[in-house]
């Protein structure tokens, strides 16, 4: 028998790093500092150094951190805020949150992540209906390849729009060296536990060089607080992050650079094994992917075969994402560029990810390999 392989393995780091998170969330448990203690502010100023921004907000969620400057920027009803289909639910739910309405926009078929073209005609779309006024952008780093921000800030500017990062999966990944926040007037991420910098429960962050947007989300986060404690001076939310939780992420974020660099390494083996059967992740020119998935897409109609085969082979694969969210039932009543989204479309009946995970050894990724030709052979045959 051979061992399972899992798709994503968070134990093989944790071997590494036990001992001090082990310390770290007894001098917590120690000190009582459970809410908003030293760990969170220490964690806050890394984060801020790594991102190469002026200031970091630690959040509940990575949702809580996409709302939050939504909310800041009272984004409400009437407002239109520009969404790709082809990405995670909570991108374009935090919209809803807030009453403003989610604009749907197509995907670029090689890089999953937003088409500026069809962002460019949604925009207008919606200024020529005169119902809803834009406001805002949101890419998101599917998969975690950081998006096209060049062209889509360009784009912000031209119509005067905010635009968001949303680097839930690609917090860390580049464009000639530079992340997100170089482009982004706010960079949102999640440090849900499966992302590439993960935590142990729920957390996420929101980060900016804009003084005055990081204060009013700091009071939004703690029930919109004032200068005193019980002086709420607008509507907010309980968005901390946990202490707890910054503490563990404390303790992974020295390792992130290289883990970043053992998925270039992984990434590389798949293509050189895969690229002549199907069709492998095409990286922009310049950019480095955190590979929060590794996402092939099967043509012709054989991917449930595969995925079938591949379990047959003790080899897990996950769909991300098997509907677009143009239409999923919530959102079924919100605009749609052009109303048809085609790369969204076909790519939800192509992609499947394969293991993915900076800890994925040699002989391991070679049976995933061996099992992936096999089974698109057979694919082929049926
Ligand atoms: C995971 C994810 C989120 C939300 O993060 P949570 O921490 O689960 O709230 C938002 N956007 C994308 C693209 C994600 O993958």
């Amino acid at each position: 028998m051979q061992d399972p392989i899992s798709f994503i393995d968070l134990a093989a780091q944790q071997r590494r790093i036990r001992d001090r998170i082990d310390a770290r969330l007894a001098r917590i448990m120690d000190t009582g500092a459970y809410i908003l203690g030293p760990d969170v502010k220490e964690l806050e100023a890394a984060l801020s150094d790594y991102a190469g921004l002026a200031h970091t907000l630690g959040c509940a969620s990575g949702t809580d951190a996409l709302m939050l400057p939504l909310m800041a920027w009272q984004i409400g009803p009437g407002d239109a805020v520009f969404v790709p289909s082809f990405t995670f639910a909570a991108t374009a739910e935090v919209v809803a949150l807030v009453g403003a309405s989610p604009v749907f926009v197509d995907v670029l078929p090689d890089t999953f992540n937003m088409d500026p073209e069809s962002l460019d005609r949604a925009i207008l779309q919606i200024r020529d209906a005169g119902k809803l006024t834009p406001k805002a952008i949101i890419a998101v780093d599917l998969f975690g390849q950081i998006a096209d921000y060049p062209s889509i800030r360009a784009i912000a500017d031209t119509y005067g729009l905010k635009l968001i990062s949303d680097a839930a999966q690609g917090f860390g990944s580049t464009l000639n060296g530079e992340q997100a926040g170089r482009f982004a007037d706010v960079v949102a991420t999640s440090f849900y536990p499966a992302k590439p910098l993960g935590c142990y429960g729920d957390g996420g962050a929101v980060q900016t060089d804009d003084a005055e947007l990081d204060a009013i989300m700091r009071s939004l986060h703690v029930h919109g607080q004032g200068t005193d404690r019980y002086d709420n001076v607008r509507i907010g939310i309980t968005g901390r992050l946990d202490t707890f939780q910054a503490a563990v992420l404390l303790e992974k974020l020295p390792l992130f650079d290289e883990e970043i660099a053992a998925r270039q390494r992984v990434a590389e083996i798949y293509e050189k094994g895969l690229r002549d059967l199907v069709i492998t992740p095409e990286i922009m020119d310049g950019a480095v992917s955190t590979y929060a998935q590794y996402t092939i897409r099967i043509r012709g109609g054989r991917r449930a075969q595969f995925m079938a085969r591949m379990r047959d082979a003790g080899v897990p694969t996950v769909i991300y994402y098997g509907k677009p969210l143009h239409k999923q039932t919530a959102y079924l009543s919100y605009p749609v560029e052009s109303g048809a989204l085609p790369v969204c479309d076909a790519l939800c009946e192509e992609v499947v990810s394969l293991p993915m995970h900076p800890y994925l050894e040699r002989d391991t990724q070679q049976r995933i390999i061996d099992a992936a030709r096999a089974a698109l052979d057979d694919a082929r045959a049926a």
